[in-house]
């Protein structure tokens, strides 16, 4: 359902509305008529824009920071300024309830019940087990069951509930759609685990998950969760499997075993969990650029603008993730897509814009917008992703991270060849497309593809992704590309105005 436009309606008798009406106005003779006479974005444009979102003032743009509302008030006042309307109720800001738990004691037993005897109990050194709990502190009593990869199925002859469940967070041998990890978990924790630990190999990968549970790890509020989760070294869990007469000495080959079934151990776990939480929000940024036509359709432009904020010790020189490339780029390129679709003849179908947050927790600010949309979803025709788009250089063909998915792919070649440009068209690039906000989209129906030049030079997309991909590196020191970036926003610009006119694009009925 369509909210109220309450910055229109507020418009007829208040003093400072009047006032910066005025000023509205008088920005207007500035800077409208210079930029008419040149429609399109320029490299300079983009520039402009990343250089502050990727500033060190902008420290980074963690969800729940002073760079991130700094950051979102940046997009917001650009898509005020392009004549975009508050997207939420008269609101640009829709908050996204996060949470962040971090560890702060795990107290762990081993117990192996005896009749007729003691049980023996065995401390678990806290080197080899982290975990959190869904609230500060967390009791547990619990038996434990080992569950291979932790495939659901395999588990319904298993007391699941008030159990503590073992698994592989890989992906069985020969199963691609095999559910992630993540989706594992939720699962588990709707079965009624009491606690679910993924098995860690140990070395640099674990004291890697040992410093993200100490210094904190962040989700959605909303985000259901056993009890207790945590991780455990493989070692442990090998010397368990042993007690219980069972010699593996590779988890992964014995789980992939055709005989292999879960093994319900005749010991427990018992202690306590303890953690910290803190609870804040995040802030989607959402614009609507209201159609001419009156169909309850509309097309929208999505890009993430959060990014890790200080992600290095603090007496690091560099400790601040900038995100330059990701996302500042694709968000610089949806504020000048909007600054050019708000100009001149107004497009059929309303435009949404939503600039993200969260989404380097795992698309959670996209999340959030999928199931508390400010828009129908099923009335959404198209929805663009801009995500990591300072990469190729111009004159990168124009791939779709979701061809085949979706009908938009001709309407997206289409577009590219009246620009000029080539067409990437192998299906190869899909692999990105759980790995970006389109995904929370496309999981709902809505057609959400990725597309541009960015993805389709395999040279500089690996040099970035084995690079400076997630670190301090990832900011302008050393330049940024920006022919590819200009190309793609030109790209989106003609798909806006395609997409948005109902006699250029019609969807197929769903
Ligand atoms: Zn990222």
């Amino acid at each position: 359902m369509r909210g109220p436009n309450l910055a229109k309606a507020g418009r007829n008798c208040n003093a400072a509305t009047m006032l910066k009406l005025l000023f509205a106005a008088l920005a207007a003779l500035f800077f409208v008529f210079p930029a008419a006479a040149q429609e399109l974005p320029t490299e300079a444009d983009l520039l402009r824009h990343i250089e502050i979102l990727a500033s060190d003032r902008f420290q980074g743009r963690r969800p729940g920071t002073i760079g991130e509302a700094m950051a979102a008030h940046y997009v917001a006042a650009h898509l005020a300024e392009a004549g975009v309307d508050p997207g939420n109720e008269g609101s640009y800001y829709q908050p996204v309830p996060l949470i962040e738990r971090r560890m702060t004691d795990v107290a762990l037993d081993w117990v192996r019940v005896r009749e007729e005897r003691r049980d023996r109990v065995v401390p678990i050194g806290d080197d080899d087990i982290v975990a959190i709990g869904r609230s500060e502190s967390e009791m547990l009593d619990a038996p434990i069951i080992f569950a291979g990869f932790g495939d659901p199925s395999e588990l319904a002859e298993f007391a699941v509930e008030g159990s503590v469940i073992i698994l592989l967070p890989g992906r069985p041998a020969d199963a691609d759609d095999f559910p992630g990890y993540r989706q594992r978990l939720g699962q588990l924790s709707e079965m009624g685990a009491a606690a679910i630990f993924g098995i860690s190999e140990g070395g640099p990968s674990w004291q890697g998950t040992q410093s993200r549970y100490r210094s904190g790890r962040g989700g959605s509020a909303d985000t259901p969760m056993a009890p207790i989760e945590g991780a455990i070294v493989e070692d442990i869990v090998m010397r368990w499997l042993d007690r219980e007469g069972i010699d593996a000495d590779n988890l992964e080959a014995f789980a992939n075993s055709t005989e292999f079934t879960p093994v319900a151990f005749r010991s427990r776990l018992r202690g306590t969990v303890s953690s910290n939480i803190h609870h804040y929000n995040g802030y989607n940024v959402i614009g609507r650029l209201e159609g001419a036509g009156d169909l309850d359709e509309r097309i929208m432009f999505l890009a993430h603008y959060d990014h890790f904020g200080v992600c290095r010790p603090e007496d690091d020189d560099d400790k601040i993730c900038n995100g330059a490339v990701d996302n500042a780029s694709g968000t610089a390129a949806m504020l000048e897509v909007a600054r050019a679709l708000g100009r001149g003849e107004r497009p059929i179908r309303d435009i949404i814009f939503i600039a993200t947050t969260a989404e380097e927790m795992g698309l959670l600010g996209a999340e959030h917008f999928a199931e508390h949309p400010t828009v129908p979803l099923d009335s959404i025709v198209a929805a663009l992703n801009l995500d990591m788009i300072a990469l190729s250089g111009a004159g990168a063909p124009v791939g779709i991270v979701g061809r085949g998915e979706t009908p938009l792919d001709p309407v997206i070649d289409r577009a590219a060849r009246e620009l000029g440009r080539g067409i990437y068209d192998d299906v190869d690039i899909n692999a990105f497309i759980q790995r970006q906000d389109g995904w929370a989209l496309v999981q709902r129906g809505v057609p959400a593809v990725m597309a541009g030049g960015s993805f389709t030079d395999p040279e500089p997309l690996n040099a970035f992704l084995q690079g400076a991909y997630h670190t301090a590196h990832d900011d302008l020191d050393n330049g940024i590309e920006l022919g590819g970036t200009l190309e793609d926003a030109w790209l989106h610009i003609s798909l806006g105005r395609i997409l948005a006119d109902p006699s250029q694009y019609a969807p197929p009925a769903r």
